[in-house]
């Protein structure tokens, strides 16, 4: 990456020259000041990581939007049982049912092609993701190796496959679901998962399709991506199962785990103002899928790359929110965590409207910026200190403005939305 810095101070200087001669300073004194400027804005500085600051407990997957949304059904036991536990959701769960299905005729994004592209990828991972219930046994035979052989085998196996990122961690029994809600098995049965460790798997989804949130393309694509981050995690935990020791895959519909903290463990990425997984290379445009093992695996380190500090600053998520669901406000303690907190019913209530799986916010995060060499340049130099971090915030704004395009020429093969 230092092979940046000469680019970076070539353009310092084209860019501030005209204003130092402005003000009369000789040419050694500009270079000078320049050299000053890049040394303050790349010294590493401190960042604050992501606090626990209290004990964890796990969740309760019937609280889930998507449970209570696509299992339950209304006027069923399950039905009455929830709202029964949690009398609280049920007025504004039932006035966002009198919105149209996603996908469905009546919401603002439908078209008679393009939403049926989003539809029929989130039908053929909904179909999969069943599978999961397919219990193979494990190999007679058990391998035998240590836990670096078998973690880097593993990881060059699930990159094989089409993961961008992989990292493994000890599992957390407070990221384990309490009690069965939208995954298959009995409904409301408690949660009992002996795996020790959680290999966490990540997949790129494409710039130019998400460019489009909140128009139905950039569902397809975050469909399409889950698709892809279930067939790895699948693959993976039968190559597991198949060595002799016992795994599960949990993939989009069929989580009996919380992805983003496991992911956040396994040194994927830290946790962003918008409540999802924000990684050093493609920012929170991922899709996640998690594989628990049995299995001894060697752990990787949690990463602290400026993101909590960034977010305090940056909001930019917050601010083109169309529901205001992200918070504005300073973090709260939330599971035991101090973070910002997302209101899951109104942007779910925005999805219903629009007809799509909205993802303004993950367009708009500076982080998701494309693998450009400046844009990569922008991301070695925003987890380095404070100062640049405020830097970058300025120059996001200036190059890309408060509020992000959404005119964009869509690919042929999609068509008009
Ligand atoms: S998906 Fe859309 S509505 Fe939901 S939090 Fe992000 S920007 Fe807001
Ligand atoms: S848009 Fe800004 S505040 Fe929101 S997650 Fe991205 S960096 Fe953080």
């Amino acid at each position: 990456m230092f092979i940046f810095s000469p680019f970076l101070i070539v353009h310092l200087i084209l860019f501030f020259y005209p204003l130092f001669d402005y003000f009369y300073l000789s040419g050694s004194i500009t270079i000078l000041v320049l050299f000053t400027f890049l040394i303050i804005t790349i010294l590493p500085s401190k960042t604050t990581p992501l606090s626990i600051v209290d004990s964890q407990s796990p969740i309760d997957e019937r609280d889930a939007i998507f449970h209570r949304f696509y299992t339950i059904k209304p006027g069923s036991k399950e039905f009455e049982t929830y709202y029964k536990s949690r009398p609280e959701k049920k007025e504004i769960d039932n006035a966002i049912r009198e919105l149209p299905e996603l996908g469905e005729p009546g919401a603002r994004s439908y078209h008679e092609f393009t939403s049926i592209y989003q539809d029929a990828t989130f039908d053929v991972v909904n179909k999969i993701s069943r599978e999961i219930e397919w219990t193979p046994e494990n190999s007679k035979v058990v391998t035998k190796a240590s836990p670096e052989e078998f973690s880097s085998r593993i990881k060059g196996f699930a990159s094989y496959l089409g993961a961008d990122l992989v990292g493994i961690t000890k599992l957390n029994p407070a990221y384990i679901y309490s009690h069965i809600g939208r995954s298959p098995g009995k409904w409301g049965a408690p949660i009992s998962l002996k795996h020790k460790n959680a290999i966490a798997i990540a997949v790129e989804m494409d710039y130019e399709m998400i460019k489009h949130a909140p128009d139905s393309a950039a569902t397809t694509e975050s469909a399409f991506k889950y698709f892809e981050a279930a067939k790895i995690a699948m693959t993976v935990a039968r190559y597991i199962n198949k060595l002799g020791y016992e795994a599960r895959a949990h993939v989009d519909g069929n989580y009996r785990v919380l992805c983003v903290p496991i992911a956040v463990d396994a040194g994927l990425g830290e946790l962003g103002r918008l409540g999802l997984l924000i990684t050093p290379k493609f920012g929170p445009r991922v899709r996640l899928s998690i594989v628990t093992t049995n299995m001894e695996l060697q752990h990787d380190k949690p990463l602290n790359f400026g993101v909590q500090h960034f977010c305090s600053i940056c909001k930019k998520c917050a601010t083109n929110c169309p529901s205001a669901s992200i918070q504005q406000a300073e973090k709260q303690v939330i599971q035991g965590v101090e973070k910002w907190q997302s209101e899951q019913e109104s942007c779910y209530r925005f999805w219903r409207t629009q007809g799509s799986d909205c993802s303004v916010c993950l367009k708009v995060c500076p982080y998701s910026n494309p693998n450009t060499m400046i844009h990569n340049m922008v991301r070695w130099i925003v987890k380095r200190n404070n100062l640049s971090r405020h830097l970058i915030y300025y120059g996001d704004r200036l190059f890309y403005g408060k509020f992000r395009n959404t005119k964009y020429k869509l690919p042929d093969w999609h068509g008009k939305e």
